[in-house]
């Protein structure tokens, strides 16, 4: 069961030519509190190339949230930077979309399927010939053309997870963050969006950075695992997921490989949760 046992490659990206989309440099994120300050993120430094989809998995409570919420512009670090196409973000980019593990409060409940995934593309001026299109197609993408005049409190908590999905996709960011979306749907539904993310990515060639707790999600979904050290957090380990580009529930989750990753991944982390990771 030790992860020392697995041949392993870690990530290098010297001689991949896509050109860097996305650089953490140095971050450090202190949060200051009544009862004194809370180092949540300590030295985190990592780059997303271009079309890269990458998880970044850790154990709860070690800083994913607050790292995604400082890349997108919605929180300060306290040391380091966060570059996108080579400019310090300071505030939230256009180029990028987010999609937040609460769903439920991310869709505005007066506004219908169609309307809540339109919102960015009128707020960035696009013409509303080309706004119907381009809503119409994500809907489609996600399985929910038939739902677009729906509320989102008429839908289930999957459903409305594919809305903000499909509003995400729609807007075509060059970055797409996501924070543990799947954490709160039932198991056929979180398969499916994988699979959906997966596709997604494919078809757009847009730059993806997943977070999720879920070691065996990271594995599947991801073409590198970033695995996080307990907090205050550093990048622990830069992992290549040397499994097959055509992902497949059945056939890749039953690979030898995709157990010997999983079982590395999954000795990592338990290494984090005892602290050696970060303090050694
Ligand atoms: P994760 O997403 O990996 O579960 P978080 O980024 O939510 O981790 O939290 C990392 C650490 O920072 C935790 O110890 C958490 O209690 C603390 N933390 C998160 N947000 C705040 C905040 N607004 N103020 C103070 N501490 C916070
Ligand atoms: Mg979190």
């Amino acid at each position: 069961m030790e992860g020392d046992s697995v041949t392993v490659q870690n990530a290098s990206r010297d001689g991949v030519d896509a050109p860097v989309v996305l650089s953490v440099q140095g971050l450090q994120k202190i949060y200051t509190v009544d009862s004194g300050d809370v180092e949540a993120v300590r030295d985190l430094t990592f780059e997303l190339r271009q079309g890269e989809l990458v998880c970044l998995v850790g154990p709860s409570g070690c800083g994913k949230t607050t790292l995604l919420r400082c890349i997108a512009g919605l929180l300060e670090p306290t040391a380091g930077t966060v570059l996108l196409d080579g400019a310090v973000v300071t505030a939230p980019p256009k180029k990028m979309a987010v999609v937040f593990q609460e769903y439920g409060r991310s869709l505005f409940a007066w506004m219908t399927v169609r309307q809540n995934v339109e919102l960015p593309l009128k707020n960035a001026g696009m013409p509303k010939a080309e706004r119907r299109k381009v809503v119409s197609t994500a809907l489609h993408a996600v399985g929910l053309e038939h739902a677009e005049t729906s509320y989102p409190w008429q839908l289930s908590g999957g459903m409305q997870q594919r809305v903000a999905i499909a509003r995400a996709v729609a807007y075509e960011p060059e970055v797409l963050l996501m924070d543990e979306p799947f954490a709160a749907v039932d198991a056929q539904t979180r398969a499916d969006l994988e699979d959906l993310i997966r596709r997604v990515w494919k078809d757009l060639g847009i730059t993806v950075l997943f977070v999720t707790h879920d070691i065996d999600e990271s594995v599947y979904l991801g073409e590198r695992v970033l695995i996080l050290s307990n907090s205050p957090t550093v990048v622990q380990e830069d992992l290549t997921i040397d499994l097959p580009a055509e992902r497949d529930q059945l056939a890749t989750r039953s690979m030898p490989r995709f157990t010997e990753l999983r079982t590395h991944v999954y000795a990592e982390i338990q290494k984090a949760k005892r602290g050696s990771g970060a303090d050694a």
